[in-house]
């Protein structure tokens, strides 16, 4: 599909480029034609579902598994493709799993010094570069310790910095936080952003947590059933989701049909829910008279005045959160938002205004899959209720595109 000659030139001076990169299982396909471009120096992340296809993109890119079709170069190199498969030692790729991959029987600077194996170096020298990288990311005195004496997060630190040590050209994380408790997950994703922007290195960073997703990326990429639904800075993709899934999977505190009136100015329609008239996001054509589904992200709601430009609903519930208080809120039409923010405690029962913000007020044309909607709360680390880790099999989402 892409001219070798195109994608060779194209690929200069970019680290990682994928050209429909599609992978087959049998008769399932699990990667459908991924392109990818990314620059040095970008922190790549990959944000979707589990059983996406992150992984497996991740083991194509490092060379454990063969593409069905379609290229991949690194610096400039084809390693991948019709006639090509550069096997994954040959890559020059450092790895961080979920699951740490330390050798047992090497002490924690053993481990780290094994990435440099390869460089012309003494063994004083690997040993001192290997303290060094241990220092930086926190335990150098645990520098003498076998992986087994270590805690979960001791690990994933002698983890990373075998993966820094080396330098090489392309980091790739395959959802190292994943296994560690809340406290230490937020700590270690801080030392890795620093890290990794510190040294310059160009990583690809796959998770199904779309919090650690936002805090991390440079470009963020959603990806569903083993394609890319969107690919862009992280405010471009909050603000301006390109379809009803990626909006849910980035996080969402509630679904409503409406009825759009007029558009408004460019990227802005007004739609109507129940008595009240709205100003939205309009993404994709919005016509007079149609039905559109409406997205909210809760950063656009707050409890305010009464009026035509609010939507009135019931206090189910109201919870203290990060120093504010966050409420459950059924609509009069029957649906229900949650985390709307508020500065006071609206008491259960109550009778509240909820006002919506244009911006995070997203309208995407028709209704489709609004009967399935679980609200999301951003906080909460993005999954769909119920979902933690869920096969995607889109039920319980909005409708994907077609
Ligand atoms: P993720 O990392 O996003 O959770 P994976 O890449 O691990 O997803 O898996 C994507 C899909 O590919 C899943 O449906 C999984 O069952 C399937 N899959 C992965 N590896 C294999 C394999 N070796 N053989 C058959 N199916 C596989
Ligand atoms: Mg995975």
């Amino acid at each position: 599909m892409t001219d070798p000659a195109v994608t060779a030139g194209h690929s200069a001076g970019l680290v990682l480029v994928a050209a429909g990169l599609t992978k087959s299982y049998q008769q399932t396909r699990v990667l459908d034609a991924v392109d990818l471009e990314v620059p040095p120096g970008t922190f790549l992340v990959l944000l979707g579902p589990s059983g996406s296809g992150k992984t497996t993109l991740l083991r194509c890119i490092a060379g454990t598994e063969r593409l069905s079709s379609g290229t991949l170069h690194i610096a400039g190199r084809e390693v991948a493709g019709p006639r090509t498969h550069v096997p994954p030692e040959r890559r020059h790729l450092s790895m961080v799993f979920q699951d740490y991959a330390l050798w047992p029987h090497l002490t924690a600077a053993e481990n780290v010094a094994f990435a440099l194996r390869r460089l012309p170096l003494r063994g004083a020298e690997r040993r001192a570069r290997s303290l060094q990288m241990l220092e930086r990311v926190g335990i150098s005195q645990m520098a003498d310790q076998y992986p087994g004496r270590l805690s979960g997060g001791q690990q994933q630190r002698v983890a990373l910095a075998r993966a820094l040590v080396a330098e090489s050209p392309l980091l790739l994380c395959d959802e190292p936080l994943s296994n560690l408790d809340a406290h230490l997950r937020e700590q270690l994703r801080v030392e890795i952003a620093t890290l990794t922007r510190d040294s310059g290195a160009t990583v690809v960073y796959i998770t199904h947590d779309q919090q650690e997703a936002f805090a991390l990326a440079d470009q963020l990429a959603v990806i569903d059933r083993g394609r890319i639904l969107q690919i862009g800075p992280p405010e471009q993709v909050y603000r301006l989701p390109a379809n009803p899934f990626v909006a849910q999977f980035t996080g969402l505190a509630g679904a409503l049909e409406a009825q759009v009136v007029a558009a408004s100015g460019p990227g802005r329609a007004r739609v109507r829910i129940g008595g009240a008239e709205l100003e939205a996001t309009a993404i994709g054509e919005l016509q007079p008279g149609e039905v559109a589904q409406v997205l909210l992200r809760a950063d656009a709601l707050s409890l305010g005045q009464g009026g035509n430009r609010a939507l009135s609903g019931v206090v189910r519930d109201s919870s203290f959160r990060s120093g504010l208080y966050d409420h459950v809120v059924d609509l009069a039409q029957g649906s229900r938002l949650t985390g709307v923010r508020s500065n006071a405690r609206a008491v259960r029962g109550a009778n509240v205004a909820v006002l919506i913000d244009p911006v995070g007020c997203l309208a995407f044309p028709g209704s489709k899959g609004l009967e399935s909607f679980h609200p999301v709360r951003p906080e909460a680390g993005g999954l769909p209720a119920g979902g933690v880790d869920q096969p995607s099999d889109g039920a319980g989402l909005l409708g994907a595109p077609a």
